[in-house]
């Protein structure tokens, strides 16, 4: 079995999607390890985003990320890291295949970060790491 981390990011939250995208988790038939609802720090964030550092998203991607309280989660379930990310879709909302979390909800909204609703580690050691940064 394998375990990954995953974020419903403020917008997620804001909208009362939190049901909707534990939900869709929950019936791909992953198990919900930890969860947690909390206001993320810029420690965490910058910690979490580091390989970002320095692209032009960078800042308004963490503002938007201090911008209202996460959901982080960890779940678990066999080659979960590939199957959450396609759950998610692709990064751009609007074009995020409709059947997928981004296509099914997200759309943009004319801002300079794209509000994608959810994060989800990319490999075994990004989820390890990113598991280390949101359940310390
Ligand atoms: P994916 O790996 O599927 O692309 P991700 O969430 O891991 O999704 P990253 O490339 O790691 O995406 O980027 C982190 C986040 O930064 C994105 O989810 C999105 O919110 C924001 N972002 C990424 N690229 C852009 C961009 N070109 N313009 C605006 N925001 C962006």
């Amino acid at each position: 079995t394998e375990r990954t981390l995953i974020l419903v990011k403020p917008d997620g939250v804001e909208r009362g999607l939190t049901g909707e995208i534990l939900r869709r988790v929950e019936a791909k038939g992953y198990r919900i390890a930890e969860l947690k609802q909390l206001n993320a720090s810029t420690e965490q964030l910058a910690a979490h985003y580091a390989e970002h550092e320095g692209k032009p998203f960078y800042q308004p991607l963490m503002d938007f990320m201090l911008s209202g309280p996460v959901v982080a989660a960890v779940i678990e379930g066999d080659r979960v890291i590939e199957g959450f990310r396609s759950l998610a879709g692709t990064t751009d909302p609007t074009t995020a295949a409709p059947g997928t979390i981004r296509g099914d909800l997200g759309r943009d909204w004319g801002e300079k970060v794209q509000k994608n609703l959810v994060h989800g580690s990319d490999s075994v050691e990004s989820a390890e790491r990113e598991i280390g940064i949101w359940f310390a």
